[in-house]
C-alpha cells in the first residue's frame, strides 16, 4: 500500500491514516507530525519551519521534500507508506513522482477525504492534541483517552491562523486533486461521518 491522503487540514486525514497504519502496519508519514517534532527537538529545520507554521503558510519545499525523502527510504517504508499531508502542491507532486520512480516504487493511489468547508472551520477550532501521544481529539477531551497526557490546542488551529490555512490549502493543495484525477489515481471518500464509518468507507473505496 502506497497512499497519499488529499483533504483540507481538519478533514480527518491524520485519524485515517493511523487506522490504517494499525491494521495495516504501514509507515505512517505525516509532515506535520515531522516538522512539530522538528519544532519541539529546537533542530535547525523546527527553528527554521516554525515561522512558517505558525503563519499557516507552507514550509519551503526542499525542507519537506528532504525530510519525506529520509522517511521513505527508512525501513519501516519498505513494505508501504501513507503520506499524510504531504504532497502540499504541484512542485512536491511532481518530485514525489521522480523520486518514486527512482526507486522503482509508485503510488497506488491518493485519497481524497471530502469534508465541506463549514464542517473543516468548526472541526479545526475544536480541535485538541495530545502532548505526549500525538492523539487528535476535540476540546471535549480534558486529557488523553489513550495516555492520559495533556491536551493541547495547536497554535495554527487558532482561529486567525483557521481561516489562512484554508486558503493556502485552497490555493496550492486542491489543486493536486485534478493533478492525481488526470493520472487515473484519484479516489474520494466522504469524510463527514463518524470515524469508523469513515474508515469503512475508505477501505471499501481502496478495496481493502
Ligand atoms: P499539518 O499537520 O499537515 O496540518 O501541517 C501543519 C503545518 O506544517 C502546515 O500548516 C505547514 O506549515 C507545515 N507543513 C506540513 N506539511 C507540509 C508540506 N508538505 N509542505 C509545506 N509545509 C508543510
Amino acid at each position: 500500500m502506497n497512499l497519499v491522503l488529499l483533504g483540507a487540514p481538519g478533514a480527518g486525514k491524520g485519524t485515517l491514516a493511523q487506522q490504517l497504519v494499525a491494521e495495516y502496519g504501514v509507515a505512517h508519514i505525516s509532515t506535520g507530525d515531522l516538522l512539530r517534532a522538528a519544532v519541539k527537538g529546537g533542530t535547525a529545520l523546527g527553528i527554521q519551519a516554525k515561522k512558517y507554521m505558525d503563519a499557516g503558510e507552507l514550509v519551503p519545499d526542499q525542507l519537506v521534500i528532504d525530510l519525506v525523502k529520509e522517511r521513505l527510504a527508512a525501513d519501516d517504508a519498505q513494505k508501504g507508506f501513507i503520506l499524510d499531508g504531504f504532497p502540499r502542491n504541484t512542485v512536491q507532486a511532481v518530485t514525489l513522482d521522480s523520486e518514486l520512480s527512482g526507486l522503482h516504487r509508485e503510488l497506488d493511489c491518493a485519497l481524497l477525504v471530502d469534508v465541506a468547508s463549514n464542517v473543516i472551520i468548526d472541526r479545526l477550532s475544536s480541535r485538541r492534541a495530545c502532548r505526549d501521544c500525538g492523539y487528535t481529539g476535540t476540546a471535549a477531551d480534558e486529557v488523553c483517552p489513550k495516555c492520559a497526557g495533556e491536551m493541547y490546542q495547536r497554535d495554527d488551529d487558532k482561529p486567525e491562523t483557521i481561516a489562512n490555512r484554508l486558503d493556502v490549502y485552497e490555493k496550492n493543495t486542491a489543486p493536486l486533486v485534478e493533478y492525481y484525477r488526470g493520472q487515473g489515481k484519484l479516489k474520494i471518500v466522504d469524510g463527514q461521518g463518524k470515524i469508523d464509518a469513515v474508515y469503512a468507507a475508505a477501505k471499501e473505496v481502496l478495496g481493502l
